[in-house]
Formats: C-alpha cells, sequence, structure tokens
C-alpha cells in the first residue's frame, strides 16, 4: 500500500505492446519456386470448373481472340453478375476451357490458351496461389495436378509474393460459385496424398 491506499501499479497492468513486426518470420518459399508450364494442358481441362474474368479482361480477350464482343459472349463466355465465366466443351478428358487450344508437336500433344496475353488473372498468376504456396506439403501435393511445379525456372520470392496476392482467394469465393457446386478450375477435382 502507498500512501493513497491503492495498491502500487505494477508492470502486470500495463497494457500489452504489440509483437514486433520486423521479428516475423520469413516464407519457407523464401528462396523462390520453381515453376515450368508443361503444357499438358491439365489446368484447363478435366472436371467442370469455373475460369472467371472480370469485365476488363473479357474485353482484352475478345479483342485478342479478334472477336466481337457480342461474338465474343455467344461463342466463349457467360456473363453472370458482372463477372465472365469461360464456356466450356466435352472431351475425352471431361471438360476443356473453351480457349484451350490442343495440337500435336514432335508427335506428341502439347496445349496452348488462344488468349495467352489476355488470359483472366487467375490463369495468369497460377501456381502461386495462397493454397497452393502454403506449405511444402501443399506445394508438393499440388505437383501431383500440375507437372510444372517444382521444375524449370526459378521464380523470386517478390513475384510469388505479388501473384499470391492478386489471385483470387477460393475461400472467399461469392456464394453463387459455392451454390453452383462449381470450383475454380485449376483446383477443381480433387488433390490428395
Ligand atoms: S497443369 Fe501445369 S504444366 Fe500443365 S498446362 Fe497447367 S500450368 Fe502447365
Ligand atoms: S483462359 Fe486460357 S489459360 Fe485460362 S483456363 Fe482457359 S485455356 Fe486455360
Amino acid at each position: 500500500m502507498n500512501e493513497t491506499g491503492f495498491p502500487p501499479k505494477e508492470k502486470s497492468f500495463q497494457k500489452p505492446q504489440p509483437e514486433d513486426q520486423s521479428a516475423s518470420v520469413a516464407p519457407w518459399y523464401k528462396d523462390g519456386l520453381r515453376f515450368t508450364c508443361q503444357r499438358c494442358g491439365r489446368c484447363c481441362s478435366g472436371p467442370s470448373g469455373l475460369v472467371e474474368a472480370s469485365y476488363g479482361e473479357a474485353r482484352a480477350m475478345a479483342q485478342e481472340l479478334g472477336m466481337e464482343w457480342e461474338e465474343f459472349l455467344e461463342q466463349a463466355a457467360l456473363e453472370y453478375e458482372g463477372s465472365f465465366f469461360m464456356k466450356e466443351v466435352r472431351c475425352r478428358h471431361g471438360f476443356d476451357c473453351i480457349l484451350l487450344d490442343r495440337f500435336k508437336k514432335d508427335g506428341h500433344e502439347i496445349t496452348g490458351c488462344m488468349a495467352r496475353n489476355s488470359r483472366p488473372i487467375q490463369c495468369r498468376t497460377w501456381p502461386f496461389w495462397p493454397e497452393v504456396i502454403t506449405s511444402p506439403q501443399t506445394w508438393k501435393l499440388f505437383r501431383k495436378r500440375c507437372p510444372g511445379i517444382g521444375v524449370g525456372e526459378l521464380h523470386p520470392l517478390e513475384e510469388i509474393e505479388a501473384k499470391a496476392a492478386q489471385t483470387h482467394d477460393p475461400t472467399a469465393a461469392p456464394p453463387r460459385m459455392l451454390l453452383r457446386g462449381h470450383r475454380l478450375r485449376m483446383f477443381s477435382g480433387s488433390v490428395q496424398d
């Protein structure tokens, strides 16, 4: 007790200080990650999935394809609440994105995107999506669907983080996607150990 009759203030009553952010741990991929697309087409095909494009991306794709806007909407994309979703075509693998081009090279089938320069952000940022780079285990797991993961070009930390920040977070997917039972292409279907 002091002369006021109240117990002296002790350190334990002080407001806790926020942790020092500068001491945060570097991500496991701080030295970069290897990825080079093998053009197998698996991320653009398989079970039905959604490839979402913004209005700006859809316009750019129409332009790259040399299509009038109405023609693009009729043949390549569906509009829903201001977003655009690429149409699909049935194939022996399940469903191909309408823009997936399959052709032979040196006796092997390879694939490409017909609108490569303007493809939607979810396609441009693959495979540096938050759910893919969560841990070395998830990175390895997704390699089962994408043979480009873990091989070839070394992508630096800055690029990985920039792409992860841009891409669509499936946990924040609009309810319409969940209600329709679709998941974004690239991780539609099962990815299991
Ligand atoms: S699954 Fe991977 S390797 Fe195959 S086309 Fe897609 S990004 Fe390229
Ligand atoms: S828009 Fe192009 S890259 Fe994206 S899923 Fe379709 S074919 Fe693949």
